[in-house]
Order: structure tokens, then sequence, then C-alpha cells
């Protein structure tokens, strides 16, 4: 496998073609917004150099750079592909829409990956003729320095996908972990959980955010408390990651608490908006807890 077609050039697809580059694949990189190709490229760039800087890889930038091309058509930047990862934005139409149109312009050996974080990967792979070549490929963020690949195995995913998708995580210095295809597959099934939790625990007067985030910190050694964690993922995601759970196994104890659906409602997304459990101050790596959370 040498081509590789990335598509979406948002947070996540951005970082997926940078590894595959640094590691010396061909990468197109795709994307409908011709201005997200251009700063996904940008970001590439800036975190390259970062790491360069820190002396945690030595390659030359141009030369990564130099392995991605970047398209605004589908059709195209497919056409050669070995293997298409899709990290386009986390809504299951445009999923199934673009896993249809991939089955037609790929060639038919081409292996097909979502790096969705919720959505069933057996369900987009009954958009495809190809199910057994249709697999969960969910890297963790930011890309390039998180190990683990959740490799997740859909209904009818085969054997020698599965392997082919091993072998390449490996190749790319990362860890893969074999995961079947149930609602929130491993990571986000216990992250979220754990997070709503710490959101109830805030709701219900327990303890306030530094503290939640302290207790999970300093006791469990965990390097960023719950909350801080929610906004860096972001509360928006959190809740629709929390309702899939929810649907998904039609359990209560999946259910999102309504502090977070009311801050998602109030347009207080975390990180991405300024403002979560704590507030954030642009060109400051200062964070403070948010003003209604203060005691
Ligand atoms: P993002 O919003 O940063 O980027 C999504 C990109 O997809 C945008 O640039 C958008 O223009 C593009 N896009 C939308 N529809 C498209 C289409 N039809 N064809 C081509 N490009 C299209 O999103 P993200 O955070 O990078 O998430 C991407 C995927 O990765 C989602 O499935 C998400 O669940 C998953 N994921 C996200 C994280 C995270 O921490 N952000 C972690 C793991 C997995």
């Amino acid at each position: 496998m040498q081509n590789i077609a990335v598509i979406g050039s948002g947070t996540m697809g951005n970082g997926i073609a940078h590894v595959f580059a640094q590691y010396g694949y061909s990468v197109t990189l795709i994307d409908i917004n011709e201005a997200s190709l251009v700063k996904g490229l940008a970001t590439i760039e800036k975190n390259l150099a970062r790491q360069v800087e820190k002396g945690t890889i030595t390659v030359s930038i141009n030369d990564v750079l130099a392995q991605i091309i970047t398209t605004t058509s589908i059709k195209e930047g497919v056409s050669k592909a070995d293997l298409v990862i899709e990290a386009a934005t986390e809504n299951e139409a445009i999923k199934l829409n673009l896993f249809k149109e991939l089955d037609e312009c790929t060639p038919t050996s081409a292996l097909l990956a979502s790096n969705t974080s919720s959505i069933s990967i057996t369900k987009i792979a009954s958009a495809t003729k190809r199910p057994g070549k249709v697999i969960g490929m969910h890297f963790m963020n930011p890309v390039p320095l998180m190990k683990l690949v959740e490799v997740i195995r859909g209904y009818s995913t085969d054997d020698e996908t599965t392997k082919k998708i091993f072998e390449l995580s490996k190749k790319l210095e990362k860890i893969p972990v074999e995961v079947n295809d149930y609602p929130g597959f491993i990571a986000n099934r216990i992250l979220m959980p754990m997070i709503n939790e710490a959101i109830y625990s805030l709701y219900e007067g327990v303890a306030g955010v530094a503290d939640i985030d302290a207790v999970m910190k300093l006791g469990m050694a965990h390097p960023m408390g719950p909350l801080q964690l929610a906004d860096f993922i972001g509360l928006d995601v959190c809740l629709s990651i929390l309702n899939v759970l929810h649907t998904g196994f039609g359990n209560p104890k999946y259910a999102p608490c309504p502090l977070l659906a009311n801050m998602v409602q109030a347009g207080n997304k975390g990180v991405k908006s300024g403002q979560g459990f704590y507030k954030y101050i642009a060109g400051s790596k200062e964070i403070v807890v948010a003003e209604r959370f203060r005691k």
C-alpha cells in the first residue's frame, strides 16, 4: 500500500495526512472546501516544524510536504488509491454518501476506512458493495503524537483487511488495537460515561470544576481532568457521542447530563467556542474556571 487518500482536511484529516507523509507514503488530501485544504497544509507545516524543533523527528519538512497533493475532487483524488481514510465531518448522511461514491470511484482492490468516533462501521459499509474491505481506523487527537489506532471491524470486515490495517498502523509506529463494531467502540464507550459522570457531579453540586479535575489528575494520574478534556474534545461532540451510546444500547445509564445539553444549546462548546467548563483566551495558555462555575 503506497497511495493513501485522506478525505477531510480538518483537525483529524490533516493529522492523518501528516503522519502518512512523514513515513514516506504518497498522500492525496481531499476536502470539499478549498480553504480547509490551505489551512490543513499550513497546520501540517507548523506541526512538523514544532516536532523538528523539539528533536522528536528528523525529517526534511519540504520532503514531507512534497509527499502531499491536495484536491477538491473526490473522483480524481481517490482514482489510484490503495487505501482511503475518510475523516470528514461526523454526520451519518455525509459518510453514507461519501462511501457510496468511494465504492464507485476507487479501484476494486482499495480498502475503505473511516475515522468516525461513533458511527457504525457496519452501517457505513452497507453503502458499498465491498463491506469486507470497509473498516474503522480511529486515530486519536493529536494524530502525530498519539500512539493508539482503534481498528474497528464491522460485521462483515474480512480478516485480510484487518491484517493489512494492523501492519500499516505499525509501519506508522502506531499501536493498533482490534475492536468490534458496537456503539462508542471501546475508547468512547469508556471515556464518555466518565466525562458524563464528572458533569453530573458538578450538576449535583458534589464538587466544583477545578476540584473534580484535581481528583482525577492527582488521584488517578490522568494527565487532564475529565471536564477539561471534555472542553478539549468539544462539548457538542461529547453530547453527540453520548446520544449514540444512549440510543444504541437503549440503556438510561448513557443519558447525557442535562447540564451538558444546556451548555451546548447555549453555544458553550469548550475550547473551540472560547468557553466551556473553563474560559479560554486566545494566545494565552492560562485556563480559568468559567465565571458561572466559580464558587
Ligand atoms: P473537522 O470539522 O475539523 O473537519 C472535517 C472536514 O471535513 C472539514 O474540513 C470539512 O470541510 C470536510 N468535509 C465535510 N464534508 C466533506 C465531504 N463530503 N467531502 C470532503 N470533505 C468534507 O472534523 P474532525 O474533528 O477532523 O473530525 C473528522 C472525523 O474524525 C469525524 O468523523 C470525527 O468523529 C472523527 N474524530 C475526531 C476526533 C477529534 O478529536 N476531533 C478524534 C477522533 C475521531
